[in-house]
C-alpha cells in the first residue's frame, strides 16, 4: 500500500508530486487518483480558448520544486542570451505558454508521474484513526486534495441566452462582442476581438485593478504572509474577497490596442449586456468549496470550520486542522488553499503548499 495519496492530477497536484520525489519520497511510495494523466489538460484547454500567449507569471511560474532555476535560466541556456536574465531581474520576464506547456511535458517524461496516476475520480475521504479511506483505493496516511475549479460561472440572466459563451470555451469573434468581466481573461477577450476587427463592449461591476500578478507581491513575502496568516477570520475573509478582485497586469499591450479601438469607436464600457452578436462571459469560476462535491462531503461529514460561506479554514501550512495530526495529514493545493496562501491558485502557490505537504509526509 502506498503511504501518500494525491487527489487530482492538475499543475498543482503535478507540482506537489515533483516536490516529494525531489524532497526524497519514493514515487512507489505515492498515488496519484486522477481521471486524466496529462497535468497540464485543464490549463492548455482554458489558456488556449483565450489564446493567451504569455504566462502572467514570471521566470518562478513553474513546476519544479524550487523557485530557482526557473523558466528564465532555461530560456537563456538555450538560446544563449542573457537577455531573459535581465528581464527576469526587472520582474519584466514571462514564458511564453508554449515553453511552459514544454517544460511541463518534460517534467511529466522524465518523473515518473504517469505511472504514479490512477485513473480514478474521488467522491469521498473518511477520516479513520491512522489515516484516510478514499472511495475504495485504500487507506493513506497523507492526503492531498488537489481537484482545481469546481467549474466555469456564468451569471444566471445569461445562461439562456444563445450569444452566450464562456471564455474558457472555444470560440472565436463576432462582429460585435460584449464582453463581461475585468480580469485578465477579459482584458485577454477585449484585445482578442478587436485585433479580428471586433467592436467591442465591455460590461463590468467595478474598475479593474492594474497589478503584475494575481495579488499584490507583499503577499508572496514571508512577512505579508504572516501578516494575513495573524489576521482575525473576519478580516481575513475582507482581506481575501478584495485581493481576489478583478484585476489585470498594466502594460502598452493592453493600453495601446484599447485606446485606438476607444477612438475608432470600437470599445467602449457599459453598465448591462446589450444587443452585441456574441456575449463572452469572462466571469471565472464557481467559488468556494460548496461547488466542489468532495470538499462539500468532507466538510459536511466531518463538520469543518469554514469561513465567508467559501473557505475551509486552513492552517497556515495548508493542512485541515481538525483532521490533521501527529500521524496522518489532509491538506489542500489549488484555489481551496487561499486560506493558507491567497494566491494559491498560482504555481507559485502550488509550491507553498507542496512544500508544507513534502514536511509533513517526511516527518511522519
Ligand atoms: C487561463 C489561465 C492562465 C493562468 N496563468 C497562470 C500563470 O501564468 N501563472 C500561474 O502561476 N498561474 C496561472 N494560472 C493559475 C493556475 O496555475 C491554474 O489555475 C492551475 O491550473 C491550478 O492547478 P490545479 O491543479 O489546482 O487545478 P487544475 O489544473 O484544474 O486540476 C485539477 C484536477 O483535479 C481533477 N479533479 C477534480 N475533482 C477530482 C476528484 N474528486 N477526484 C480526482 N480528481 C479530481 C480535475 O479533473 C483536474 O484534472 C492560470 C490559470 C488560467 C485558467
Amino acid at each position: 500500500m502506498t503511504r501518500v495519496a494525491i487527489v487530482g492530477g492538475g499543475l498543482a497536484g503535478f507540482v506537489t508530486y515533483l516536490t516529494l520525489i525531489h524532497g526524497g519520497i519514493d514515487p512507489e511510495e505515492i498515488t496519484v487518483l486522477a481521471p486524466d494523466s496529462d497535468p497540464a489538460a485543464a490549463w492548455r484547454r482554458r489558456a488556449a480558448a483565450i489564446r493567451q500567449t504569455h504566462m502572467r507569471s514570471e521566470s518562478d511560474g513553474h513546476c519544479l520544486p524550487t523557485s530557482f532555476p526557473g523558466l528564465a535560466v532555461r530560456d537563456a541556456r538555450r538560446r544563449r542570451t542573457l537577455t531573459p536574465l535581465l528581464r527576469s531581474i526587472c520582474d519584466r520576464y514571462h514564458p511564453t505558454v508554449i515553453d511552459f506547456l514544454d517544460h511541463v511535458e518534460e517534467l511529466r517524461g522524465r518523473s515518473g508521474w504517469s505511472a504514479r496516476v490512477r485513473s480514478a475520480r474521488v467522491e469521498r475521504v473518511r477520516a479513520l484513526a491512522d489515516g484516510f479511506e478514499l472511495d475504495g483505493h485504500g487507506v493513506f496516511r497523507h492526503v492531498l486534495l488537489a481537484t482545481g475549479h469546481p467549474g466555469n460561472v456564468v451569471p444566471e440572466e445569461l445562461r439562456d441566452d444563445p450569444r452566450t459563451v464562456h471564455a474558457y470555451e472555444p470560440h472565436d469573434y463576432a462582429k460585435s462582442v460584449c464582453v463581461v468581466g475585468a480580469g485578465l481573461a477579459a482584458a485577454t477577450e477585449w484585445v482578442n476581438a478587436l485585433s479580428t476587427g471586433s467592436t467591442v463592449i465591455s460590461v463590468r461591476r467595478r474598475e479593474p485593478a492594474r497589478r503584475p500578478l494575481n495579488v499584490p507581491r507583499p503577499y508572496l513575502t514571508r512577512r505579508g504572509l504572516t501578516a494575513f496568516h495573524r489576521l482575525p477570520d473576519e478580516r481575513r475573509v475582507a482581506t481575501l474577497r478584495e485581493l481576489l478582485a478583478p484585476s489585470y497586469p498594466p502594460g502598452r499591450e493592453w493600453d495601446e490596442p484599447i485606446a485606438r479601438a476607444a477612438a475608432e469607436g470600437r470599445f467602449r464600457v457599459e453598465a448591462a449586456v446589450n444587443g452585441a452578436d456574441q456575449v463572452i462571459c469572462a466571469t471565472g469560476f464557481l467559488r468556494g468549496y460548496r461547488h466542489d462535491p468532495l470538499l462539500r462531503r468532507l466538510v459536511d461529514e466531518h463538520d469543518l470550520a469554514t469561513a465567508g460561506d467559501r473557505w475551509i479554514v486552513l492552517d497556515t501550512d495548508s493542512s485541515v486542522p481538525a483532521l490533521t495530526n501527529e500521524s496522518r495529514t489532509i491538506a489542500l493545493a489549488g484555489v481551496s488553499a487561499q486560506w493558507a496562501y491567497p494566491a494559491a491558485d498560482t504555481l507559485m502557490g502550488a509550491r507553498y503548499a507542496a512544500h508544507a505537504f513534502l514536511r509533513r509526509c517526511r516527518t511522519r
